[in-house]
């Protein structure tokens, strides 16, 4: 059994509990561990080490922070397997998603060795006579993390690699359903050089969360989750006073137009809607072809679905289980609920039989969903498909940009004209033209619009580091040589 406590100021903390959780093995469905939850005084700590060693971290060179960030870079890319294997055996997915995520956490720390060059500041001389003016931007402090257990890894490399170049010190609290792939980093982190306290780690749930969100030494949040908690959090943390970053739910859609090819568009929907089991905040959930294809479209991804193997992440299958029991029945009764509201279950999920007792669901498509349907309305956060069929490319981008949800998206057409109408009019933060998933590649920001961010700042690239430091500008005056004080041999004026 693993037991999985704090990382605080560079070694575990041994003090018992109060409180624990338990974690699952969710292609098994049995605990294979537990994890520490903090209290407010454990965060206390945590916080204080990040206070102690920001005294010193903030005045490192920046020459020490990149050699640093690559140490910890070559790190994880030599250990990606092993971080891969810790996440699929608490979060599920299979182990080529979980090596993915990993390499996708891995472009951030690539992106943060380019700090020197991202810090430079602007300078405008002789603004005035003898007057010139520049700009530095300067770390912010102790900066909390709070992540969600569908990318353990991957959601709080978005943000520490970023906060940590730019001079500030973390405490991450990861998601209590899969904490060990943090716990694994924070010591890649120690092995790295970073010195003790840059990088801390609590445990738990809304305990330790409500502790960070109003703890006066925390100087910020980056908090990725579903849309309730994001507004809570950005709502609590900005009311403590703190810069808040809160990303939230999605309900993404792709848009299929009838000129497109209907085989990449398939393919497209199978990839993005049942990978990791739909357990991402870009996959697509809701498809809306526009007719007169729908019928084809759906005949494509029907017999596509056929060939995917439900089953344990660890032996070759293509989707694994849903994250928690809970999850699964969830999910499923939103099955339940589409087909009483009047869709079409073209393939039912709750078919497939899985030996032993892990949370599996199969990958599940409906037909005929229409905007009311709560499966529509509602993130559902697993293997379910939904066709919207509508007449028009007009009502298609009107569904999207009338969706409360606004993360991703994705249109499917050979017509250039109609592809750049879309990314011009569809009001969401990352779209795909011919790509099912964009997610923005590190040097850009990762975010999305409406109901799915709170907050102004994306995570990572040059926003990244916007979030993370504080401007400052200065305007100064350095009299010529010439004009007195002691004589360095310059001619004096009288
Ligand atoms: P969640 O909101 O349940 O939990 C996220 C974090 O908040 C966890 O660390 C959890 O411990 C904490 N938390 C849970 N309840 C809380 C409460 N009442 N008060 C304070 N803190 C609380 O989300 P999840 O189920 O872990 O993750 C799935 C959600 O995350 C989905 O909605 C998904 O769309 C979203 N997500 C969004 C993005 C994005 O970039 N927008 C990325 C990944 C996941």
């Amino acid at each position: 059994m693993t037991q999985i406590t704090h990382w605080i100021n560079g070694a575990l903390d041994t003090k018992k509990p109060e409180r624990t959780g338990d974690i699952y093995n969710p292609a098994t469905g049995k605990v294979t561990g537990t994890v520490a939850f903090a209290n407010a005084a454990t965060v206390d700590l945590a916080v204080s080490a990040a206070t102690a060693a920001f005294a010193e971290w903030r005045h490192s060179s920046l020459t020490k922070r990149t050699q640093v960030l690559f140490a910890f870079r070559e790190l994880v890319a030599q250990n990606r397997e092993k971080i891969a294997a810790l996440i699929t055996a608490e979060h599920g997915k299979v182990l080529s998603d979980a090596a993915g995520e990993v390499t996708r956490g891995l472009e951030v720390v690539e992106f943060a060795c380019g700090i020197p060059h991202l810090l430079k500041g602007g300078f405008s001389e002789e603004v005035s006579t003898g007057v010139d003016v520049y700009s530095i931007r300067q770390a912010l402090g102790p900066v909390a993390i709070i992540s969600p257990f569908n990318f353990p890894a991957m959601v709080p490399m978005w943000f520490f690699p970023v906060a940590i170049a730019c001079g500030n010190t973390v405490v991450v609290k990861p998601s209590e359903k899969d904490p060990s792939a943090v716990m694994f980093l924070a010591q890649l982190w120690k092995e790295a050089g970073l010195p003790d306290g840059v990088f801390n780690v609590v445990h738990g749930d809304k305990e330790v969360v409500d502790a960070l969100l109003i703890h006066p030494g925390i100087k910020s949040i980056s908090f990725v989750g579903s849309t309730p908690i994001a507004r809570y959090v950005y709502e609590t943390g900005t009311k403590a006073g703190k810069r808040v970053q809160a990303l939230g739910g999605a309900k993404n859609h792709m848009i299929v137009l009838p000129d497109c090819d209907l085989e990449l568009a398939a393919d497209a929907a199978i990839n993005a809607g049942f990978g990791s089991a739909g357990e991402r905040c870009m996959a697509i959930s809701a498809i809306v072809a526009v007719e007169p294809i729908g019928n084809a479209l759906v005949a494509r991804i029907k017999s596509r679905m056929a060939n995917i193997v439900t089953g344990d992440g660890t032996k070759g299958s293509d989707m694994g289980p849903l994250v928690t029991a809970v999850h699964r029945d969830k999910v499923a009764s939103y099955i339940e609920a589409g087909a009483k509201e009047g869709a079409t279950v073209v393939v039912d999920g709750r078919n497939l039989k899985v030996d032993g007792d892990g949370f599996f669901l199969g990958p599940t498509l409906l037909d005929n969903v229409t905007p009311k349907m709560s499966v529509y309305t509602d993130e559902i956060f697993g293997p379910v498909l939904s066709i919207i069929r509508v007449n028009t490319y007009d009502e298609a981008l009107n569904l999207v940009n009338s969706h409360q949800y606004g993360n991703g998206t994705a249109i499917f057409t050979n017509d250039g004209g109609a592809a750049r109408r879309f990314q011009n009019e569809v009001e969401v933060g990352m779209v795909g033209i011919n790509v099912p998933i964009p997610v923005p590649m590190a040097y850009y920001s990762f975010g999305g619009w409406k109901s799915s961010l709170f907050g102004d700042s994306h995570a990572h690239g040059t926003e990244g580091v916007h979030f993370f430091t504080r401007g400052k500008v200065v305007t100064s005056r350095w009299l010529d040589p010439s004009h007195g004080g002691i004589n360095l041999g310059f001619p004096q004026n009288d």
